[in-house]
Formats: C-alpha cells, sequence, structure tokens
C-alpha cells in the first residue's frame, strides 16, 4: 500500500507486557485485552491478531462495529465483550455470535430478552452497576427489580457477570471516592448472591485498578493502555517504581510511527520558514521536509515545539506544522538525505520519542494521542 508514513507495531514488546501483566495478576484473574478506540490507535486489525498470537483470548471494544472488526480477522476462537454501544439490531447481531455485552438499562435487558426468545439462544450478559461514575450503569435501588426480571427470563438470559468502572483508578486525588466505589459494588454483589444468583465474573478494574488496588482485581481485569507499553499516568509508574526500586519500567510501547524525508533544502539567515512569520532563520540553516502534517495526527500545536529523530539524532520541527507536511532543522545533521528514516513518535537507535513528551507539548493525554492516529496510517508488524 502506498503511504507517506506508516507505525510499526512491535510483536515482542507486546509479548513482553502480556507476560508481565498476567504475571502480576496470576493465573486465576482473567486477562481482558481492551481494543476500543481502534486498539488505542493501534489498529484493531493488526493489533487483535498480535495479541492472539501472544495468548490474548478475551477482548473487552466500546461498540458492535469495533467487535465486527475483530471477528473479521481473528483466526482463533476468543470471548469478545461489547461495554458500551449497541441498538437493536447489533444486539441480534451480538447474541447470534455469542457476543458477551454489558447490560446497564432496563431497555437493553428488555430488548435482550425479547431477541434472545425469538432466535432461540441464549444472551450472555454482565450486569454493569453504578457505583459513583454516573455514566452508565443500574443505580442501586433499580437493582432488585432487575434482578426479579433476570430470573423470569432464565430461559433467554444467562448472568455471567456482574461489573463498574472506577472514575479515575490512576490518581491518587480521587482515592476515597474510589473506595467508595468498591464499597458499592460489593454491597450490590452481595444483593445478587442472596437473590440466588453466582456470576462467573466479578470485575471493576482497568490498567490503573489493577496497579493502584489488586484487591479490585477480582476475577477478571479489563486491561487497555498498559498492554500498548504506557502507564495509565506518572503516578502509577512512581507507585510501581518505588516497590520495585531495582527494577527499570517492565513495558515496553509497540509503536513506532516512521517516514522519510522527502527532500532537503538551503536557506539563509533571516528568511522566514513556513506559513507566516513564527521562524526566522538565525544562521544559514538545512531543512528536511517530512511528509506528515496535521492531516496525519501530527498536532498543528507541535508547530516550533515537536522533535523527531534523523539518522539517530533529536531535531526541532521548525515553523507551523501545516497540513501535510513539516519542515524540521537538520543543520547539524551532516550526512542526511533524501530518503532518510525519520521518527516521529518512538525509537531510532539509542533516542526516542515518547508519547508522553508528544503529548504534552501538544496538551493531549497519551489516550487521546494514540487514539487520535488515523485509522487510514498503515499499521505494520515487525519483530
Ligand atoms: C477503557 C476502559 C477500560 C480500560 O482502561 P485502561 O485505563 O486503558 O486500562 C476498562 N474498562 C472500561 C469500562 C473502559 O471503558
Amino acid at each position: 500500500m502506498f503511504h507517506s508514513s506508516y507505525i510499526e507495531l512491535s510483536k515482542s514488546a507486546l509479548q513482553n507486557n502480556i507476560d508481565f501483566i498476567k504475571q502480576e495478576i496470576g493465573p486465576n484473574v482473567q486477562f481482558s485485552s481492551v481494543i476500543k478506540g481502534n486498539a488505542y490507535g493501534h489498529g484493531i486489525e493488526q493489533y487483535a491478531i498480535l495479541a492472539q498470537q501472544c495468548g490474548v483470548d478475551h477482548f473487552s471494544v466500546f461498540s458492535a462495529d469495533e467487535a465486527q472488526r475483530l471477528l473479521a480477522v481473528i483466526s482463533k476462537p476468543a470471548t469478545v465483550l461489547i461495554m458500551g454501544y449497541l441498538d437493536n439490531e447489533e444486539l441480534k447481531w451480538a447474541i447470534q455470535n455469542d457476543l458477551e455485552f454489558f447490560v446497564f438499562e432496563q431497555d437493553r435487558l428488555t430488548e435482550a430478552a425479547k431477541t434472545a426468545r425469538m432466535l432461540g439462544k441464549k444472551a450472555t450478559i454482565h450486569l454493569e452497576v453504578e457505583t459513583g461514575m454516573n455514566r452508565t450503569g443500574f443505580a442501586p435501588h433499580l437493582l432488585c427489580s432487575i434482578l426479579d426480571q433476570l430470573h423470569n427470563y432464565k430461559d433467554a438470559i444467562y448472568l455471567k457477570g456482574v461489573c463498574t468502572h472506577f472514575a479515575g483508578a490512576e490518581s491518587m486525588q480521587n482515592h476515597e471516592r474510589i473506595m467508595e466505589q468498591l464499597r458499592l459494588f460489593n454491597e450490590q454483589v452481595s444483593l445478587v448472591k442472596a437473590k440466588g444468583f453466582d456470576p462467573e465474573q466479578i470485575h471493576t478494574a482497568s490498567s490503573a485498578a489493577t496497579f493502584f488496588y489488586p484487591h479490585t482485581r477480582l476475577n477478571l481485569v479489563r486491561v487497555g493502555i498498559m498492554q500498548y507499553g504506557f502507564w495509565p499516568s506518572p503516578e502509577t509508574y512512581d507507585f510501581y517504581s518505588k516497590q520495585h526500586p531495582d527494577k527499570k519500567d517492565p513495558l515496553r510501547r509497540l509503536i513506532n510511527w516512521k517516514t522519510h524525508v522527502m527532500t532537503l533544502k538551503q536557506v539563509k539567515q533571516g528568511d522566514y520558514i513556513g506559513y507566516g512569520s513564527s521562524f526566522k532563520a538565525p544562521r544559514d540553516m538545512v531543512l528536511a521536509i517530512v511528509p506528515v502534517g496535521y492531516a496525519w495526527g501530527y498536532s498543528r500545536s507541535l508547530s516550533n515545539q515537536g522533535q523527531v529523530l534523523i539518522c539517530g539524532q533529536q531535531v526541532p520541527v521548525v515553523g507551523i506544522v501545516s497540513m501535510n507536511v513539516l519542515t524540521v532543522d537538520v543543520t547539524d545533521v551532516p550526512d542526511v538525505q533524501k530518503g532518510d528514516e525519520v521518527v516521529l513518535l518512538g525509537k531510532q537507535k539509542d533516542k526516542s520519542i515518547s508519547v508522553a513528551s508528544f503529548a504534552e507539548l501538544s496538551t493531549q493525554l497519551n489516550y487521546e494521542l494514540l487514539t487520535r492516529l488515523p485509522m487510514n496510517i498503515p499499521r505494520l508488524i515487525v519483530d
């Protein structure tokens, strides 16, 4: 496929991360690989294939369209859990294809039972309860009635899981709120059990909770950001490294975003570079023109701020990032040539451009920066 830049995904990095997470959670906790948001920008299709090769057998997605993309490419059986959006047509498709899904409102429960009966096939659900995030989840006062209905729907609905989601476990600032959520969750799980249900999977933890609050792992963890090699926040990494002062960062990033020098340009001292007058050459300069701009997710806020790697050296973006092109100062890179590899994100020789530094400069969160990497940049798997 022709393209002006591409994203490499490292298989050995993923294997490393998955081995690390599985070792931390132990054999009795199910690992679910969260691949919403186009697998956090890594590309659902390429990432899912890699993840299966690395031993993943459980995926969590946000919506039916993501589940559909996943099913189209995986070669081995896997459990697929839809945590968010499902319209009624999609609900039917989900039940037909043995997908599991969250139920957090009356409407979806009624519809799931109706559709399952019509199909003559049981729907497998995870009951999401409200504990304080106030996004999705049944309010506690509704739970009794929902459980009564589930008894009536026993022929149509299998209650496999009960779950909730914490409102920011990656920051100790939210500690009390998270603990209150956990208390409410345990109360509701007790009610579910008292009503005669014994769900196989009780789950609450994302990456941050898995590491900050090991007792929230219960019997399944839904891990997103960490499998891609990123800590959910600097705080979570500090926490880990204080507990393991002898170890270096156990996670490895999968992503390398690369392109090539499109052409070189000499400019004279005093010339302006690019649109407008934000950069005036302080000396005679050599510029490398790089064929990536904001149309490819290279934020315009990195104008005169960003850094890229060329010939193993870190060099600055000069001037305004255009739609399809950015310019970097390579005056001090003596051997640079047209066609040389440019790393926008990731490693080259012993240097690296981290998502964190990139994200900080463009004032985006890791999560946001990754998921904004456009879908149509090709993703290539490397070792
Ligand atoms: C995104 C998400 C996760 C994973 O979060 P990470 O911080 O990336 O590990 C887990 N559960 C739910 C419900 C989510 O939406």
